[in-house]
């Protein structure tokens, strides 16, 4: 039995090694040179590693960790001590760190030991955060009415530790702002974050994403007989008389037959190619009902190191929420004598909230990028700018606004040979590395679900 799937982001890539581990003949089509979609890394012309984003592993990613194992990249990523770091101006910075108590004693006592809200912040959340801590998924999804910061309010959780805190965590989250995003995941988070010791421990690969992860799953597909195709646009969608895909077309005319088909597209990117007579469907029509988060991605090469810190780091006010010094987090890229690395540090800056920058020079970027960082570290004021990428992603992850939730379609549709995938589709997480291998997972399962096992399965 052969399934088509197009889109080879980590849902994608996901979706073809469950079902090449089915036993079904997985062929997987993405528009792109590169794999990996927005967990893709490509080199430019001086030979540096250019990511769409920077991307971290959360120990609460269970669903990825063990595909990472299951394709033999377990020893491509490595934790950093379990923390979160606030950088602040000249040099300070602010921890919260777990303590070594079972949760959620660990965030409780961690918490209140934070340096950088004060007691009456810490006691609000206290009493604030225990709906979230002891919710579960039905809670969770009935508070999709309102946005994180009414939420935050109706608590009583002071204001300040909803700028100080929880702005930077919704920013990197979902690139938007707490009064932007909806309630629903971000309390979510604290329940998993908030009751799983090692949930909130950062991994990062060694290299990038790309080589560490998206390549080694290319392996795993095509050792397993999955064959994989780049520069392969899906363009349009053929359908019988039942409204069943009877073959999809790529851009350059090549007509592709299977028994099932898989979108593994970003919605947006999706929604540009559901067929006319589909749209009487409320499941594809309610689509149109999500929007992306604009986000933009900043590499600077410094001629010196400007910072020790070897972590993911969190920051306010600043045109970037979260950011790390490559050349120290990742250990086997970015080093001096790679591309243009010398020795100096290699910062990625996410830029959120990115609105307004996807229509700005990326010059005027990389000057406040770069003035925000001399804010934060002193020694990077005597530190030379060596050279700058800028990546723009005008539609990212769907935003997670009030309301939205209820619309992420289930992985089957209506069309009996034609499912869907991607973070944006129904599994636990928003969207992210661990959603996207959850819709991944699940889609093969129901394709089995739905088509059977392959007969040579069946036989065996
Ligand atoms: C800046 C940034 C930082 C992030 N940081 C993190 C992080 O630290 N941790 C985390 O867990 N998540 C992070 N995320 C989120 C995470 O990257 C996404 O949620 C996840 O990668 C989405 O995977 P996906 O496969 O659903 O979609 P995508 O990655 O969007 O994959 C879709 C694929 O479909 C392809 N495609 C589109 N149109 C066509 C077509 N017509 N034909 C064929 N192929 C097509 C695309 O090229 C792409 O390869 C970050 C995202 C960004 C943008």
């Amino acid at each position: 039995m052969k399934i088509a799937i197009f889109g080879a982001g980590v849902a994608g890539l996901t979706a073809a090694i469950g079902l090449v581990d089915k036993g079904y003949e997985v062929e997987l089509y993405e528009k792109r040179a590169v794999l990996g979609g927005k967990v893709s890394v490509w080199k430019d012309a001086d030979g540096d590693s250019i990511e769409s984003g920077l991307h971290i592993v959360f120990g609460g990613y269970t669903e990825l960790q063990r595909i990472l194992k299951k394709i033999g990249a377990e020893q491509n990523y490595s934790w950093k001590e379990h923390s979160l770091i606030y950088a602040e101006p000249d040099g300070k910075q602010s921890y919260f760190k777990k303590a070594n108590l079972p949760s959620p004693w660990a965030e409780l006592v961690g918490g209140l030991q934070a340096n950088f809200i004060t007691l009456r912040d810490k006691l609000s959340l206290i009493k604030g955060l225990l709906p979230a801590l002891t919710g579960n998924e039905t809670y969770f999804r009935s508070q999709d009415d309102m946005t994180y910061s009414e939420w935050h309010r109706r608590k009583g959780c002071t204001e300040n530790s909803l700028q100080k805190l929880w702005r930077p965590i919704s920013l990197a989250m979902n690139f938007i702002e707490p009064n932007v995003i909806s309630a629903r995941p971000m309390v979510t988070i604290f329940k998993y974050f908030g009751t799983d010791y090692t949930a909130t421990r950062f991994g990062f690969f060694k290299k990038n994403p790309g080589d560490s992860m998206i390549e080694p799953m290319r392996h795993y597909i095509e050792s397993r007989g999955g064959k994989v195709f780049t520069n392969a646009k899906l363009q349009t969608i053929e359908l019988n008389d039942d409204e069943s895909v009877s073959a999809v077309v790529l851009s350059n005319g090549q007509r592709i037959e299977a028994d099932a088909y898989i979108s593994a597209l970003p919605v947006h990117s999706f929604k540009r190619f559901i067929p006319k007579r589909w749209l009487h469907h409320n499941y594809f029509q309610d689509l149109f009902r999500f929007t992306g988060s604009p986000v933009a991605n900043c590499q600077l090469w410094f001629d010196k190191k400007i910072t020790d810190t070897n972590n993911l780091m969190f920051s306010c006010d600043t045109t970037f929420a979260t950011f790390a010094d490559v050349s120290i987090t990742c250990p086997e890229d970015y080093q001096a004598g790679q591309g243009s690395a010398t020795g100096g540090s290699v910062m990625s800056l996410v830029l959120a909230p990115a609105h307004q920058m996807m229509g700005m020079p990326n010059d005027l970027i990389v000057e406040n990028a770069v003035a925000d960082i001399h804010k934060l570290f002193p020694r990077s004021r005597e530190a030379k700018l060596l050279k700058s990428t800028v990546v723009k992603i005008p539609e990212s992850v769907y935003k997670a606004v009030p309301g939205v939730d209820k619309y992420r379609p289930d992985q089957i549709s209506p069309v009996k040979n034609f499912f869907l995938c991607g973070d944006y589709t129904d599994q636990k997480y928003l969207a992210s590395m661990e959603g996207a291998a959850l819709s991944g997972k699940q889609v093969a399962e129901k394709v089995e679900l739905k088509l059977g096992k392959p007969k040579a399965v069946e036989l065996a």
